[in-house]
């Protein structure tokens, strides 16, 4: 983005990329649909030390910005859940926009390029001494601008390298960690949740004041799905959950409702959730009608399905995690064009600064909105 409008402004871009092609977290994003992102973006859908930075520049460049490009490639999509706008046929079709938005605008692109030094000149030049093919070469430019994303999924070409340019020139860093990424549960202290794996409900999840009204999935080490995702990004080590299995429903009216029946509560509920599930739940009682439970019993059965505590023991970490938290402080940084307010000529977009958003196309918005900031300023 911010070199399709530094070339837009007449500016002589060079894109650098040291894996084999660019974009290629797009061409695995949203499953391959490409969730490029959402109709409703404000900043309480985003993570940051700073939570009012990302304001000036989701207000500069919007989603109907982005959406107003896809038209103009005629790129079909659709919004699939709340706001969320997804690519009707496949990932690609928005890095073909973006690629051949820069062919338009004269936007060079060198892959399988990596950086090995910079140095900035007396003459305010940015040196770089490049590699292609052990061959070295190097390039000299008035603004660097650093997109090189966070420290998500190393196999698809993730590295710290934007933190150790932060840390060359002197820009402080909030510490990261993985975020929107599946929970491990011990299975020690949570016994018989691997036998649960495979089932998806829909929850409430709470941690640290916040609340996510979304699917959770068991897996075999733990807790995924979009509830689990979205939450991760809350938790930190040693914290529970609060998980509602019924959040579509009050437990306690349907006990009374339920009381004049001989039908076996565990039946009753079996309508609302998956029968392995409550097993789990409920394995510390007698399967009972319900009037036979006695009021302690109830409000405990209640309490275990409204508001069911879970301490996760770790996250999946990097390796799936679909964002990092942290990155470049943002108090570094102009909020209106992402230049590092100490150093002249260098900025920070995208994954790499301290601002991430929740699932549902909110990176990619990110992603666009500092990105087209930049090439406003460069
Ligand atoms: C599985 C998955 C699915 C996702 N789905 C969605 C989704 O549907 N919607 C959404 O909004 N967000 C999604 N995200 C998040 C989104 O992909 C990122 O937030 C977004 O790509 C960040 O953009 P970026 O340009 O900052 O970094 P990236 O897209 O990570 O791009 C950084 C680029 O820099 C390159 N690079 C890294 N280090 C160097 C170096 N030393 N030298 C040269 N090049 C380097 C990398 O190879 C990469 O191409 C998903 C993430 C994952 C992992």
């Amino acid at each position: 983005m911010c070199a399709i409008e530094a070339g837009k402004r007449g500016r002589k871009a060079l894109l650098l990329e040291h894996a084999n092609k660019i974009g290629k977290k797009i061409l695995m994003s949203g499953g391959g649909r490409c969730n490029f992102t959402n109709l409703s973006v404000n900043a309480s859908n985003y993570i940051s030390e700073n939570p009012h930075f990302c304001k000036s520049a989701l207000a500069r460049y919007t989603p109907a910005d982005f959406i107003s490009l896809v038209e103009k490639h005629q790129v079909p999509f659709y919004e699939k859940t709340l706001g969320q706008l997804f690519c009707q046929h496949k990932s690609a079709d928005i890095l073909d926009i973006l690629a051949s938005e820069c062919t338009s605008f004269g936007v060079n692109i060198a892959t399988l390029t990596s950086c090995q030094s910079i140095s900035h000149t007396d003459a305010n030049t940015y040196e770089l001494q490049l590699e292609r093919d052990d061959k070295a070469s190097s390039v000299s430019s008035t603004s660097l601008v650093v997109a090189s994303g966070g420290l998500s999924i190393p196999r698809m070409g993730a590295s710290g390298f934007g933190y150790q340019v932060a840390e060359q020139f002197g820009l402080p860093l909030i510490p990261t960690r993985p975020g929107l990424v599946a929970l491990h549960l011990d299975e020690s202290a949570q016994g018989g949740l691997a036998q649960l794996a495979g089932i998806s409900v829909d929850v409430s999840v709470s941690c640290n004041s916040k609340s996510f009204q979304e699917a959770l999935l068991f897996t075999h080490r733990g807790l995924s799905g979009p509830a689990i995702l979205q939450i991760s990004s809350y938790w930190q080590a040693g914290e529970a959950l609060e998980i509602d299995l019924l959040p579509q429903h009050d437990l306690e009216q349907l006990l009374t409702e339920w009381e004049p029946q001989s039908t076996l509560l565990i039946n009753q509920l079996s309508k609302l959730l998956p029968k392995r599930l409550l097993e789990y739940c409920l394995q510390d009682y007698p399967q009972l009608p319900t009037r036979q439970y006695n009021r302690q019993q109830r409000q405990q059965i209640i309490k275990s399905l409204h508001q069911w505590q879970v301490k996760p023991c770790n996250t999946d970490g990097y390796k799936t995690a679909e964002v990092t938290l942290g990155g470049v402080d943002t108090k570094a940084l102009s909020s209106k064009t992402m230049a590092a307010s100490k150093q002249p000529g260098l900025y920070f977009i995208g994954e790499v600064v301290d601002v991430t958003g929740w699932l549902g196309g909110y990176n990619f918005q990110w992603a666009w909105a500092s990105g087209w900031c930049a090439g406003q300023d460069v």
